[in-house]
Parts: C-alpha cells; structure tokens; sequence
C-alpha cells in the first residue's frame, strides 16, 4: 500500500492526509515550510532540456505548509464502523470479545429511546451482545462496560482512519497529541 504523508499546518498541528501526488505537486510548488520524520518517498520528475538531468523529489513523511491555520482541536470527526472499531480496538465493549467480522454499532441509549448517533452514544459490540441488549438501557438488564465511550480528537481520528499504512513516525508525532482517555498507543 502506497504510504501517505501526514501534513501539518504552520503552526505544526496535523490537518490532514495526502497522497504522495498532491504532496509531491506542494513540493513542487515551493509551498512546503519545512518537514520532519524520515524521507519516505522518491519522486522522480522531467528531464531538464539543459544539463540533460532527471529532477527528483524527496518527499518527507510529514510535512508542514503554509496557508490559513485553523483549529481542529475542537472539530467531531465523522463517526464511521471502521473508525469506531479501531477506537474500540476490535474488542466488543460488552463480552470483550475479539473479533473483524461480527462486529456491530450499538447505542447505549438506543435511537429509539432518544439516543443519537454520535460517539458519546456508541460503543463497538459483537452480534450477540448487540442483539441481546436490543432496545433496552444497560441498567434494566445489567450489562456493563469494559470501557467509557468517547470522542476521538483530531490527532486520533487522523490515526483511527489511516491505520493501516500508518508509519512509526508519523505515529510518533501524532501520540502526544491524542487525548488523555484514548486507547490509541
Ligand atoms: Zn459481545
């Protein structure tokens, strides 16, 4: 799987990911201030009609550019199964349970009871949990919690939805900015 770049914005803060194309054309562009982690990727460009070379590109795992600095720390990143499911590292919150396919969106109060849909409200959860607690609330049949739902931030959400092709230090640098109650390490 093609690596992706973590950028940030001036200020340092994380922002978003891109794909080595759109950061190589930044690049490219001059409109990278300045980079760290390690040079992940090495693009090569035209042949220069004068000294007959071929231009490369070094690019960064995470780099920084300018333009407006705007703050995320405040922003409810979009609540999806996979990203629910990694918060919750797979297990179901119920039974503790391990699982990548039986896995479930459950609402501790259900949406027919007035719950919503939102990351305070959900907690990954096997099949059989999840149909066992139905529309009921935890209290009425005693079920408990392995663990308190939560919103992820910006920093976690960025690590939640990029898993899979995360590198160690693009994770490096987004670790100290999750928020105290995640699980993410
Ligand atoms: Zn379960």
């Amino acid at each position: 799987m093609q690596a992706r770049i973590l950028r940030l914005n001036i200020a340092g803060s994380p922002v978003e990911w891109l794909s080595w194309e759109e950061a190589a054309t930044l690049q490219a562009r001059g409109m990278v201030a300045w980079s760290l982690g390690s040079p992940c990727m090495t693009v090569r460009g035209g042949v220069s009609r004068l000294t007959g070379r071929q231009s490369t590109l070094v690019l960064n795992s995470i780099m920084a550019c300018g333009g407006r600095v705007f703050s995320l720390s405040n922003r409810t990143p979009n609540l999806t199964n996979s990203s629910l499911f990694r918060r919750d590292q797979h297990l179901c919150l119920y039974c503790g349970k391990h699982s990548d396919h039986e896995l479930t969106r459950d609402h501790l109060v259900p949406i027919s009871r007035g719950g919503t849909d939102s990351w305070m409200n959900v907690v990954t959860a096997c099949r059989r949990c999840n149909q066992y607690k139905g529309n009921k609330m935890l209290e009425e049949i005693s079920m408990e919690l392995l663990a308190l739902p939560y919103t992820p931030n910006h920093a976690e959400y960025l690590a939640l939805i990029n898993s899979h092709r995360i590198r160690s230090d693009q994770m490096d640098f987004l670790r100290p900015n999750f928020s105290k109650q995640s699980r993410l390490r």
